[in-house]
């Protein structure tokens, strides 16, 4: 696994570097975790890893396309390492849950908008808002 996330870092051209190994297995590992979790994991593995090193890690994989930035209306800043698929997210109001969610029919339909305006269309994010099962049961409890 890791002579995988080896190849991605040089398929962008990024040096490979055992924080930036460290980011995407965590993020691999643990999809939609947020800043802080991201922190916890890599120094867990490598403790001589600052808070900063890990920010700047966190941007040069989103830059490079690498890792996904998520930002659910109103939550913090989440990251995933699953890219380039046009997938869509389901979010719980209550706990901030987050789960993926396929594009609704064939290849990516959503990126055929009803009316684009002239703009050249290449992504397309949806964010579907719920209740999640652990938090519907928790409400139907006396
Ligand atoms: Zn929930
Ligand atoms: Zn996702």
């Amino acid at each position: 696994m890791t002579s995988d996330f080896e190849a991605q870092l040089r398929s962008v051209s990024l040096r490979v570097t055992r924080p930036r190994l460290a980011v995407l297995t965590a993020l691999h590992d643990h999809p939609h975790i947020d800043t802080d979790t991201v922190i916890g994991l890599v120094r867990a593995e490598l403790p001589a890893v600052s808070h900063q090193a890990v920010y700047d890690v966190l941007r040069a994989l989103t830059d490079s396309g690498l890792v996904r930035r998520i930002q659910p209306m109103g939550a913090t800043a989440r990251y995933e390492s699953r890219v380039g698929d046009n997938h869509h997210h389901v979010v719980c109001r209550s706990c901030g849950a987050i789960a993926d969610v396929e594009c609704a029919v064939g290849h990516a339909p959503c990126l055929t908008a009803s009316n684009n305006h002239g703009f050249v269309v290449d992504e397309a994010e949806v964010v579907y808002w719920g209740t999640c099962p652990d938090c519907a049961t928790a409400s139907t409890r006396p």
